[in-house]
């Protein structure tokens, strides 16, 4: 999509060091990190929101990645928090998951 940030770090129009990366996803941190692990997990493809997306197998692809990370920060026992933002709270127009921890019970949604 023409004006879309998440799209043109995906074509590497702009220049963003990669967490990780495939064929179909993408994790970088959040420039304004909420924890000391922030990382977006994102679609290569444009998605406006998790609504308009239709190919089931995309959220397996997500998903996993998102597991990975996970295990790779360290998370499995610190607390973790995975967040999809929609329906016009989003920043971004391009479907994202946000991974952020280490956090406890004390830290309210
Ligand atoms: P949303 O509210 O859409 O779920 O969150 C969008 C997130 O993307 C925000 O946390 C914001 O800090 C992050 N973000 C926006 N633009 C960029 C960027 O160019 N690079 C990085 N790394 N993060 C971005
Ligand atoms: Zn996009």
């Amino acid at each position: 999509m023409g004006n879309c940030i998440f799209c043109k770090i995906a074509k590497r129009e702009i220049p963003k060091e990669f967490t990780y990366e495939d064929d179909d996803v993408m994790v970088f941190p959040d420039i304004h990190p909420v924890r000391p692990v922030h990382l977006l997990i994102i679609p290569k493809q444009h998605f406006s929101e998790l609504i308009t997306v239709t190919d089931p197998t995309l959220f397996q692809k997500l998903f996993i990645v998102v597991q990975k990370m996970v295990k790779e920060q360290g998370l499995e026992k610190k607390g973790y928090r995975v967040t999809i933002n929609g329906g016009g709270a989003q920043l971004v127009q391009h479907l994202h998951i946000h991974l952020t921890g280490p956090l406890d019970k004390t830290v309210k949604i």
